[in-house]
């Protein structure tokens, strides 16, 4: 899949930034003209708001698009909202939105964004495209790909986390790594972070703002509202205009970097230490493998099963009581062990097998 652009590229990150909801034509307007003279790219607003549970504010619905038709003609800003069904397109396409969004819990269902796409097709329109709700690598892949088919080759993603049952620090775990897959099998698909979702609150909105930008993201979606306490949607995550340029102006945003030949020495030279530390890395593990395969052999030999959790478990122990003393995370070395021993189980496995074969003649 190839995609075009839905930003201009340019030095500093792309920045989309308004209200979680439409609310009234007075917040939206009022957010939009504080917004303006910070050059952002696009100023949001949801006007069908999809709550978990009913009772809540679900929206302005059409009333809304008409606040947003006044942002553009008063600010000259470019609007987007949230689309989750046809009549959403319709409605907002008449209007003259000009980039819509399918939210997290639309990707989610491959019907919804079918019915999107179908909608969309023969038309020009860019469409941002967030993560689901559930960290599924290929359903947001699937979103992007049921767009694509249908023409829509401007295209973005929006990375806003992933929803988590149990204590945790985010409101969505960001889970960098799916954003960071996405980007290496489609460099040319933008890609910018949803900090507000991410966070679920307004004190941490900085310091992930800022690993977004070194992470290579192209930008930012802000929620941002004239009295953020008193927002009838996501009161704790929004931003005031003052309080997000005041956030813009700590962002530290470095360069990306273009070709090998423009890379500093010294970085070349760390590097290719690294890539002889991996070599290394690497010749031990077949070494340690080497190993597994004859204790499979000897396994099989005195009928003793492969899985041997006491075993496992004092190498995972030993392994963890080291971590910090060699400055790694007791997640990593875990994580790294347990693939180790999966692999060794597998081998382990081969070998029986072959054993077995063998004795069979
Ligand atoms: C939103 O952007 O206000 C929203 C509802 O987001 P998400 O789909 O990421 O939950
Ligand atoms: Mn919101």
């Amino acid at each position: 899949m190839q995609f075009k652009p839905v930003f201009e590229k340019r030095e500093r990150p792309v920045l989309i930034a308004g209200p979680c909801s439409a609310e009234t034509e007075t917040q939206v307007l009022h957010t939009a003209q504080a917004l303006a003279p910070l050059g952002i790219d696009l100023f949001r607003a949801g006007i069908w708001k999809p709550r978990t549970r009913p009772g809540g504010f679900e929206g302005a619905g059409v009333a809304g698009l008409h606040w947003l038709r006044r942002v553009k003609e008063e600010t000259g800003l470019r609007v987007c909202t949230e689309v989750a069904n046809t009549q959403h397109v319709y409605e907002a396409l008449k209007f003259g939105v000009d980039v819509l969004w399918i939210g997290a819990r639309t990707t989610v269902n491959p019907f919804s964004v079918q019915e999107i796409a179908d909608a969309l097709c023969g038309v020009d329109v860019p469409v941002l495209v967030k993560n689901p709700v559930n960290a599924d690598f290929k359903l947001w892949l699937g979103a992007i790909e049921r767009l694509h088919r249908a023409g829509i080759h401007r295209v973005a993603a929006i990375h806003r986390g992933f929803s988590y049952h149990g204590q945790s620090r985010w409101r969505n775990v960001p889970r960098w790594e799916f954003a960071i897959e996405l980007r290496r099998l489609f460099p040319d698909l933008q890609l910018i972070c949803d900090h507000s979702h991410i966070c679920g609150r307004r004190e941490s909105l900085l310091q992930v703002a800022q690993r977004a930008m070194d992470l290579d993201f192209d930008g930012l979606m802000t929620e941002v509202h004239p009295d953020p306490d008193r927002a009838l949607s996501d009161a704790q995550q929004q931003l005031t205009p003052t309080d997000y340029q005041q956030m813009l102006s700590k962002l530290i945003v470095r360069r990306s970097e273009t070709s090998v030949e423009a890379t500093p020495t010294d970085l070349q030279h760390l590097r290719h230490l690294i890539d002889e530390i991996d070599e290394e890395l690497f010749q031990l593990l077949a070494t340690r493998m080497r190993v597994a395969r004859q204790i499979g052999a000897f396994k099989a030999q005195h009928n003793i099963t492969i899985l041997q959790t006491a075993r496992f478990n004092e190498i995972l122990e030993r392994a963890t009581e080291k971590c910090s003393a060699l400055e790694l995370s007791k997640t990593f070395i875990e994580t790294l062990l347990r693939a180790i021993h999966q692999e060794s189980i597998e081998q382990q496995a081969r070998v029986m097998v072959g054993a077995l074969q063998a004795a069979k003649g």
